[in-house]
């Protein structure tokens, strides 16, 4: 390869991918986003995702713990197994240092690739292959590193689900706390994907204090909220938690692990060696720069806006004739239940898609259809959040997922919709985009 082609600028090196990369932006900034899960970075972070740091070898940690007393973090001390790594040591601190800040805690680990791994780390450093471990049911909204049987954490654990009350949509406490003393957890996690309300973490550190269960919070969905002071924290009450990055608090892809500096030593040790090796630089300065931007009173504004807007874009949902799970919500999302409808989740959001609006089929409590169908759609306004939506605009998106979910069959009605909808998005600015 001759220096001039390493010089090149992606447009021209690879116009095909470049290409694409173009025709993902404007398919999102054409269309309404309402993936609970997804959010658009700010350009400071994509430029760190995309900074020249993902040349450097750094496995180990920018500090050693001092042996006489090892949970100590001595940050002058070269904890890595590459040389060169000066200034990598001083990202990574920064990042790590920022976390602590952010969400209060004494220890923060922000080498984790993703949710998934970060989970993984967390079962390796606290219990043992075959421990009883108790997790939201996946049905119910549990994620799949939560103990699905076709997961390593379901095939590795003994894991016992605990659900909502059906009437009510609300995590069935009393049942939880029951099933906790006959099944003796090691472990039980809080926190899912698809729970609109917000989590007792009080009844949760009463429930394992009563059987002796470490408490995981997996926050992954709603740490933007808590970052924003929006949220309750389960800073306190958690013994670890776990976050993704790029869901609410709008970083880049990757996670981090909370905790005090006693469990700490244990996770750093199941990161690494034990689960991942060579951490991602890249990232791990985007994920620095986040936890910045998170700091920002300008974020504050932003979770209690995402809450707000989810707030009244349920309400405008049931004007419109929709059934919610727990009939509202106090979160960044709703979960619409269809069962009042002759047709699947999966049918309904498919139809949406059609018009421009992105969301994803779902199961709600008691759903008598597998989950590839489902009889519920998930929402959630992060995303459109970042881009500028309120209250109007969720009203009109209301209005819209009425009209195509009353005559799914209908393409004329669903054409009219997606024009609307075009039209909207191209009066609304865009974020600076990079290429
Ligand atoms: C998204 C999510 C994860 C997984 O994160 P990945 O980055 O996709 O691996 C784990 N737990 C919960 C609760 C999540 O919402």
């Amino acid at each position: 390869m001759t220096m001039e082609s390493m010089n090149m600028p992606l447009k021209e090196a690879d116009p095909e991918v470049y290409g694409l990369i173009r025709q993902e932006y404007d398919r999102v900034m054409g269309t309404v986003q309402l993936i609970a899960s997804e959010n658009f970075p700010a350009r400071a972070v994509i430029e760190a995702t995309g900074a020249p740091l993902q040349h450097k070898y750094a496995e180990g940690f920018p500090y050693k713990r001092l042996k006489k007393n090892n949970q100590v973090r001595e940050w002058k001390k070269d904890g890595r197994y590459y040389e060169g790594n000066q200034i990598m040591d001083q990202i990574e601190r920064l990042a790590i240092e920022r976390a602590q800040e952010l969400f209060g805690t004494e220890y923060a680990c922000v080498q984790l690739f993703s949710g998934a791994p970060a989970n993984e780390c967390v079962y390796e450093a606290f219990i043992e292959y075959g421990d009883h471990v108790m997790a939201m049911d996946l049905a119910n909204g549990g994620h799949l590193s939560h103990g699905s049987p076709v997961n390593y954490s379901g095939m590795r654990y003994n894991f016992m689900h605990y659900g909502v009350v059906e009437d009510t949509g609300i995590i069935d406490y009393d049942k939880l706390a029951k099933d906790a003393l006959e099944h003796k957890p090691k472990m039980i996690v809080a926190g899912a994907t698809a729970y609109p309300r917000i989590v007792d973490f009080v009844k949760f550190r009463e429930i394992c204090d009563s059987v002796g269960a470490e408490l995981l919070v997996d926050m992954s969905h709603f740490a933007g909220l808590v970052a924003g002071k929006a949220h309750p924290t389960p800073v306190g009450f958690a013994d670890v938690i776990t976050t993704t990055t790029h869901k609410t608090l709008r970083g880049p892809r990757g996670a981090v692990i909370l905790a005090d500096e006693e469990r700490g030593k244990a996770i750093d040790r199941a990161v690494f060696p034990g689960i991942q090796a060579g951490p991602h630089l890249n990232e791990i300065a985007a994920k620095a720069v986040c936890f910045q931007l998170c700091m920002q009173p300008e974020f504050q504004e932003y979770a209690q806006k995402v809450i707000d807007n989810a707030r009244f874009f349920g309400e405008e949902m049931k004007k419109q004739g929709f059934k919610l799970v727990s009939d509202g919500t106090d979160t960044h999302l709703i979960l619409v239940d269809l069962r009042d409808r002759n047709y699947s989740g999966n049918k309904g959001s498919k139809a949406l898609i059609k018009a421009g609006i992105c969301t994803n089929r779902n199961m709600v409590p008691g759903d008598p259809r597998p989950p590839m169908q489902t009889s519920g759609i998930r929402l959630g306004s992060p995303f459109m959040t970042t881009l500028g939506f309120g209250n109007d605009e969720f009203a009109k998106v209301a209005s819209w997922i009425r009209r195509v979910l009353d005559d799914i069959k209908n393409d004329e009605e669903i054409e009219k919709v997606h024009n609307e909808i075009a039209e909207l998005c191209q009066s609304f600015p865009h974020p600076d985009f990079l290429l």
